[in-house]
């Protein structure tokens, strides 16, 4: 996986449409009226991490759990993850005193990784209101062997994992599963390591967070045989259509969609949209890839969500903004909440 280093951040509270040479053009942001959760992003892949958590406050990003992958991860989300939110709220306060239309310095590619690298800013006086994302706990991490790494498992990863997992902030055991798509990992390795990692979702009686690509029949098949974890299975980027989401949904796993659902050509997409019962749909983005439309061309953010929120209320008939469309988005809220939001005993 690719950092996004060569994009330049702007640091304000527009969305840009990216056009050609360099230009841009402003989006404007759909209004849900209630909060949408971003059940799946990397934020330690964005170019600054504090800068979209602040972002994704402003815009009614109320909840997020972020990817950690085990082995090319490390330890930035651990170690840093309570200090991109205390950098995020101090930067929201000076977002939101931009004058309307003026947007602030542009971060330089790079610099944004560690909460050392954004420019020092003072606390802003008004902290009456702190937009829920960014108070304590509202960050939740998914952490596991992405099937690209599974040829790197062994003895040490697998410690490392268990010991990773033992954190309180720790809700989910992912991304894990199998991407024969493009084979980083030799599949009797990724169908190996997915064993051991459902297993180890069973004994941590945690959620599994699955990718799986071009590889359904056989990933279905593998829980099959391992038991499908009881604190539940997410089903994220789900990208393929009404008759392959029937199983998984059958089965009881949350479905997660995000930038794919958005996309012009994706209609058995949206069909699928329509297949998964209410109490079990869920957005997501996978930032900073799979953009929602209409922002692709430039890297995903968890605010992103809102975008495709909206395509889920038309795709279920809800006009946005009317009480039925707002009675569906608490529902997906509700729904991330009780899978990624269960209270842990802090290790
Ligand atoms: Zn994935
Ligand atoms: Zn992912």
């Amino acid at each position: 996986m690719t950092r996004f280093d060569d994009d330049l951040v702007y640091f304000d509270l527009l969305f840009r449409q990216p056009r050609r040479h360099g230009k841009w053009r402003p989006v404007e942001a759909p209004v849900l009226g209630v909060p949408v959760a971003d059940t799946h992003a990397h934020l330690q892949l964005l170019a600054s991490p504090p800068l979209a958590l602040a972002r994704a406050a402003h815009l009614g990003v109320d909840f997020l759990c972020t990817i950690v992958d085990v082995w090319e991860d490390g330890d930035a989300t651990f170690e840093h993850l309570e200090q991109w939110q205390a950098q995020a709220r101090a930067l929201l306060g000076q977002l939101r005193a931009l004058p309307a239309g003026e947007s602030g310095p542009v971060l330089l590619p790079g610099q944004g990784l560690a909460p050392e690298g954004l420019p020092a800013v003072a606390k802003s006086g008004a902290d009456a209101e702190e937009p829920p994302l960014l108070s304590p706990g509202a960050v939740r991490i998914a952490v596991g062997c992405h099937p690209h790494n599974a040829s790197h498992w062994d003895d040490a990863l697998e410690a490392r994992l268990r010991r990773l997992l033992a954190d309180g902030r720790v809700a989910a055991l992912g991304e894990v599963g199998l991407d024969y798509h493009y084979d980083f990992s030799p599949r009797d390795a990724q169908q190996d390591v997915f064993r051991r990692q459902i297993a180890i979702a069973h004994e941590f009686d945690l959620p599994l967070v699955l990718h799986m690509r071009e590889a359904h029949d056989e990933g279905f098949a593998i829980l099959e045989e391992e038991g499908f974890p009881e604190a539940g299975v997410l089903l994220h980027c789900f990208n393929l259509d009404a008759t392959e989401v029937r199983r998984w949904v059958e089965r009881g796993c949350y479905v997660a969609f995000g930038g794919p659902a958005t996309f012009k050509n994706a209609d058995e997409v949206r069909e699928a949209v329509r297949q998964v019962p209410l109490e079990r749909l869920l957005t997501e983005t996978d930032a900073p890839y799979m953009t929602p439309e209409p922002m692709r061309g430039i890297a995903c953010e968890p605010a992103h969500t809102i975008f495709t929120a909206a395509v889920l209320c038309a795709v279920r008939g809800f006009g946005l903004g009317t009480a039925q469309a707002q009675e569906f988005l608490a529902q997906l809220y509700s729904n991330a909440q009780r899978l990624l939001n269960r209270p842990r005993p802090l290790a």
